[in-house]
């Protein structure tokens, strides 16, 4: 028999979410984010799944590819954009639609385009920093981008932003009114900037903040089943998790009170217990730094871990599960156990964890 770990991946469970952001976001069209191999379930299982997505949003070129190999001819948006100007006729013969964040990306389209290579078949998003400060530009910058995208001609142009407090206390009216004024100060420079899509929500925007739908939305985080909020949990939300990590208990010990586990001995029993090691350490992408109190499931029964997570290996209290052995069930994240409490009681978020599933870690498709 095989190491027992797999991640069980429910083509079901993400066809549910898509038709949950759908229905959240009912005027929109939908970009289904499958950027980082669709958040550490695969590109295959994205398309299996949302074959039939209103698009696609991605920002590594090969997946974009892959998607298009796959028979996707819906529109798919690089969402950090091209990252030299050799890639345009990649984009034009893809027909990838592309995020301009910087100047000099106008520059590259115009050469391109003289050069004969058809971009102006494409779409283009303009992205605006409205107050994250990591992509995007100001009104002047905006400006320039626009005039060189009009003059492309540019079959349309959508106006962009990112939120940085669209889960949290923040909101994202302090960024909504910076994007109103300068799609204003745009639209004063001409048309057709006027009649402007916009594309400007992410899962948590477009669940909590009607007003920010546009012509496209964009969720990740919600499509794979967990929260992108701490005080709503996924299932409140209406949503079922994709991904589920499976393993099984390898090997039993009994600990006198006093005896250590694990690397550094850092969990002492304070009376008889019983542990089991299950087969999954950080090198299948369980977190490290995950401490003893860990949540997880043996044999459908909650538990905790005990002691440090090693590269293969991690410990399960097993003292008060008399029926748990060498052989039971155990799930580290998802069906029954949620992702966000896991990454919760290891100080990071359900997306790190998913994204960080190890290449190692054999993938079941079911819900097919
Ligand atoms: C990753 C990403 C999203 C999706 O964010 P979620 O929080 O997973 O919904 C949307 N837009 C951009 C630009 C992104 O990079």
């Amino acid at each position: 028999m095989p190491r027992p770990i797999r991640a069980e991946i429910s083509l079901a469970a993400l066809r549910h979410n898509y038709r949950r952001a759908k229905q959240a976001a009912p005027d929109a069209r939908v970009f289904a984010v499958v950027k980082a191999n669709a958040y550490g379930h695969g590109i295959a299982q994205a398309v299996a799944a949302w074959g039939g997505a209103d698009g696609f949003a991605t920002l590594e070129l090969d997946s974009a590819i892959s998607l298009r190999a796959a028979g996707i001819t819906a529109p798919i948006l690089l969402l950090e954009g091209f990252f030299d100007a050799s890639e345009l006729p990649v984009l034009a013969e893809h027909g990838l639609w592309t995020v301009v964040h910087s100047t000099w990306q106008a520059e590259a389209l115009a050469a391109a385009r003289r050069a004969g290579v058809a971009v102006d078949q494409l779409e283009y998003f303009l992205k605006l920093n409205t107050g994250m400060n990591r992509l995007g530009l100001d009104a002047a910058g905006g400006k320039i981008v626009l005039d060189a995208l009009r003059a492309l001609p540019a079959r349309r142009v959508t106006l962009m932003t990112h939120f940085s407090d669209a889960d949290g206390d923040a909101g994202v009216t302090h960024q909504m009114t910076r994007l109103a004024a300068m799609r204003d100060e745009l639209a004063a420079a001409g048309p057709p900037a006027a009649g402007l899509d916009m594309s400007v929500a992410n899962s948590a925007a477009m669940l909590r903040y009607a007003e920010t739908h546009g012509a496209w939305v964009r969720p990740g985080i919600i499509l794979y089943g967990a929260s992108p909020f701490t005080d709503e949990s996924a299932a409140q939300l209406g949503l079922q998790p994709a991904m589920t990590l499976r393993s099984r208990i390898i090997a039993e010990q009994h600990l006198a009170p006093g005896s250590r586990v694990g690397y550094g001995g850092m969990f002492a029993a304070d009376r008889p217990m019983r542990v089991g090691i299950v087969a999954c350490g950080y090198a299948d992408g369980y977190p490290r730094h995950a401490p003893s109190g860990t949540p997880l499931l043996v044999d459908g029964v909650r538990t905790r871990t005990v002691g440090r997570v090693s590269m293969d290996m991690l410990t399960a209290d097993l003292t008060d599960l008399p029926a748990a052995r060498t052989g039971s069930d155990v799930t580290l994240w998802g069906e029954g156990m949620p992702i966000d409490e896991v990454a919760h009681a290891a100080d990071t978020k359900s997306y790190e964890l998913m994204c960080g599933l190890a290449a190692r870690v054999p993938v079941i498709v079911t819900g097919a």
